[in-house]
């Protein structure tokens, strides 16, 4: 006889009916102006993800400060989701809201560059380590443009993605890998789609040196654009000495490796690349870049800012499909010069590491103590617990683990009591701010959820 599931698939089902009805009756005003909102809002809500939450209804903020927010009915939550990275710093961080505050009443946007353009720019080479710089609006805008940029000066059609990727609404990578056959197919998800994506995308799995050798080998791939470990597909780390490997590869074939550090910035001060010693030919940051005002950056080599001086001057005047108004407006540089002097600094990076050692520790104290056949990945601030006996290797190592009803019931659950965790996988980040007892009550929560269910 096969040992029976657990968790029972109709306990399970019982127990998030119950959440449901909690949520539900402590959440009135949530509830008021989710009405409201529906009159004039697809789906309620401003951008329609924000009901990808697990919550029978959505969760309406009044206030976020440093790891903590508050609801509209007076709740109190520790936030580990942090907007999905944009507050990694914390919500609000003080130098970054004085910075704000102080440039909005001198000028929000002039399509002109702010005074502070110069100490920005010499600041972003001191930390990321790269020489020349654009500026973008959001990390979906920086990976698009550097797309552009990349075909542009290497004249060649393709870009290389990993399979369970994540850059932001960009056609180009918004594909997956048939299983099948291997070839390039649209997200099914993905609305309005008409690109050829096989024509101009390539996909591999995560962490095989083969299949990208094999990739790169005709000489059409303008660049692999990757995330030094998938973060969007669950939490797959790079194995040792993949990306050293990966990189040599590149550079044999000719390709541009443009590495997207959006997330992956909460792996140590400059990020993943500067801290493992990486040398990509473009780097990109968005979210959190500027404490979580909107703004991303892309770097790169004075190799590579030369070739885009000629392929820029060689291109017809007019316009070059690269930028947006709004680009580098003045409140933009100024949070992100504040929030490079005093966020992306080794005392904040401490902080994070202090919280997230923590919160690893009495993870898999728990899992140890309980049995449980589940793993915690981590990769500096931010880790998470995958519903499997070990680290994932590759998106579909993390599809044959998948286990939605059980994710849906952990999220609810702790929202429940206080704790926020990011949406669509068990991702958990930890800020400066993020402190012990912060850890103690998602660590509490978490108890009290697998009491729940019987373990
Ligand atoms: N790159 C990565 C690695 C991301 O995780 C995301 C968003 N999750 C983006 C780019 C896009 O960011 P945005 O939605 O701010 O444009």
């Amino acid at each position: 006889i096969p040992p029976s599931p657990w968790p029972d698939p109709t306990a399970l089902a019982a127990l998030q009916a119950r959440e449901r009805e909690r949520f539900l009756a402590a959440h009135p005003t949530s509830r008021a102006l989710a009405e409201r909102c529906a009159a004039h809002y697809l789906y309620g809500v401003p951008l329609h993800w924000m009901r990808d939450w697990p919550n029978p209804v959505t969760l309406f903020v009044r206030a976020a400060h440093g790891a903590a927010l508050t609801c509209v009915d007076g709740h109190a939550y520790v936030d580990f989701c942090l907007g999905d990275t944009g507050a990694m710093f914390g919500h609000s961080p003080a130098p970054v809201a004085q910075a704000v505050a102080a440039q909005a009443a001198q000028g929000l946007t002039c399509m002109l560059p702010a005074e502070a353009a110069a100490r920005v720019g010499e600041r972003l080479a001191q930390r990321f380590g790269l020489p020349y710089w654009q500026l973008a609006m959001t990390a979906s805008d920086a990976n698009r443009f550097v797309l552009r940029w990349a075909r542009a000066i290497t004249d060649r059609p393709q870009v290389l993605v990993f399979d369970g990727c994540y850059h932001g609404a960009v056609d180009d990578t918004l594909v997956d890998r048939d299983p099948a056959t291997g070839a390039t197919v649209r997200r099914r998800s993905v609305l309005g789609g008409v690109h050829d994506h096989h024509a101009f995308t390539r996909v591999i799995p995560f962490n095989d040196l083969d299949a990208l050798d094999a990739a790169l080998a005709d000489g059409q791939v303008a660049a692999l654009l990757a995330e030094p470990a998938l973060t969007n597909f669950g939490l797959v780390p790079p194995a040792p000495g993949f990306w050293e490997a990966a990189q040599a590869l590149c550079r044999r074939h000719g390709t541009l490796l443009v590495l997207d550090e959006t997330h992956t910035l909460s792996s140590g001060v400059g990020g993943y690349a500067r801290t493992h010693a990486l040398s990509p030919d473009m780097w990109i940051a968005g979210k959190a870049v500027a404490g979580g005002v909107p703004c991303a950056v892309y770097g790169f080599t004075a190799e590579v800012a030369a070739r885009m001086r000629n392929a820029k001057d060689a291109a017809p005047e007019g316009h070059s499909g690269i930028g947006t108004t709004l680009t580098a407006n003045a409140l933009a540089l100024a949070a992100l010069e504040a929030a490079l002097e005093h966020l992306h600094t080794p005392a904040s990076y401490a902080a994070m590491a202090r919280a997230a050692d923590a919160l690893e520790a009495g993870l898999n104290a728990r899992l140890h103590h309980r049995q449980l056949p589940w793993t915690v990945t981590r990769l500096g601030a931010r880790m998470e617990l995958q519903f499997m006996p070990r680290t994932p290797r590759n998106a579909d190592d993390v599809r044959q683990h998948a286990q939605a009803a059980l994710e849906a019931s952990l999220h609810l659950f702790l929202l429940n009591r206080g704790v926020l965790l990011t949406p669509f996988h068990g991702m958990m980040l930890c800020s400066p701010a993020t402190g012990d007892d912060h850890v103690a009550r998602l660590l509490a929560a978490f108890d009290e959820w697998l009491d729940a269910l019987g373990r």
